[in-house]
């Protein structure tokens, strides 16, 4: 231990050319104790032995290094999962002693969920707002890719303390560089309308080992806070409540043709924000609702001209 700790420092004071950098760098190779012994009590086990020593080493700079064992800074989300999900279950400390804990990345409201949207998975959360607001980092980290990708547009990829990655897409303006450490609620972009998307918002995403968990899981978008301190994952989600593909698979083999397959889950009560170019039947359809049943809830007629910024309840 003494020896990876001195192999640690002089890495540090060769590598890293600022103090503060450093001190992440310390920060993050104590956490990564702690988490191992906390993961010792739980389900989870720490199997670093695919790896080098000087690898380790050099891994103990970077956020969740136990559990990850890699950081690739070419491909959104590497494929770890099976290989590094040891046992049935993992708890996912959100908040501690050690880390500045969430905030919101923008407290907006909440336009489109995880689920089945589109013909597509949706593998996210769109939170409505207008291009160029504050968009920050919901925990603790270092940025693992920023930069325009496809669909996600300008995109910052976040991994964490606690395990988890955070995605931020669509963003006007990128205002971190990968491998900068973020604490949360710093500000990492502005928000924007780039990549696959119609209209500004922010698709945030939370992904554990590479795959996708629902936001709303973790987060309480009326309250703009966590449900809990901490979250238990079960490897047996991903095989049947986040694996979409395989959820919309199923309902389409089961229920008949006619059927919409696209409600994997409809909230009561949620309110959307009218944007430019938004029309009765384009909010329908992206709500996985009616024009109907939209005029019904807001005592509107289908002929009522709508306003930017005009909240409807769907
Ligand atoms: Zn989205």
């Amino acid at each position: 231990m003494k020896k990876t700790v001195l192999h640690t420092t002089i890495l540090l004071a060769f590598v890293l050319p600022m103090l503060s950098f450093a001190f992440v760098g310390d920060k993050n190779k104590k956490l990564g104790d702690d988490k191992k012994r906390k993961r010792e009590d739980t389900t989870q086990t720490i199997n670093t032995s695919a790896i080098a020593y000087d690898d380790v080493d050099s891994l103990l700079m970077f956020p969740s290094h136990d559990l990850y064992g890699t950081w690739d800074t070419a491909s959104c989300h590497p494929d770890l999962f099976e290989q590094q999900f040891v046992g049935d279950s993992a708890t996912i400390y959100l908040t501690d002693d050690w880390n500045c804990g969430f905030t919101m990345p923008y407290k907006g409201i909440l336009t489109s969920e995880f689920g089945w949207r589109h013909r597509r998975p949706h593998y996210g959360t769109d939170i409505s707002l207008h291009t160029g607001d504050t968009v920050v980092a919901a925990f603790d980290g270092k940025v693992r890719i920023a930069r325009f990708m496809g669909g996600y547009g300008n995109v910052v990829i976040i991994r964490h303390n606690n395990g988890l990655e955070t995605v931020y897409a669509h963003l006007s303006k990128i205002l971190v560089q990968p491998e900068e450490a973020v604490v949360s609620g710093m500000q990492i972009g502005l928000g924007g309308n780039t990549g696959h998307s119609y209209g500004s918002h922010l698709h945030f995403e939370v992904r554990y080992l590479g795959k996708a968990i629902d936001t709303e899981d973790l987060v309480d978008y009326q309250k703009n806070e966590l449900k809990n301190n901490s979250f238990v994952i079960y490897k047996s989600d991903f095989g049947a409540k986040y694996d979409l593909r395989s959820i919309h698979a199923h309902q389409v083999g089961t229920k008949s043709h006619a059927a919409p397959a696209l409600t994997y889950k409809t909230p009561a009560g949620k309110v959307v924000i009218v944007k430019n170019g938004d029309t009765l039947d384009r909010i329908a359809k992206r709500n996985h609702t009616t024009i109907a049943a939209i005029c019904k809830k807001n005592g509107i007629s289908q002929k009522k001209v709508l306003r930017l910024g005009q909240k409807l309840k769907v």
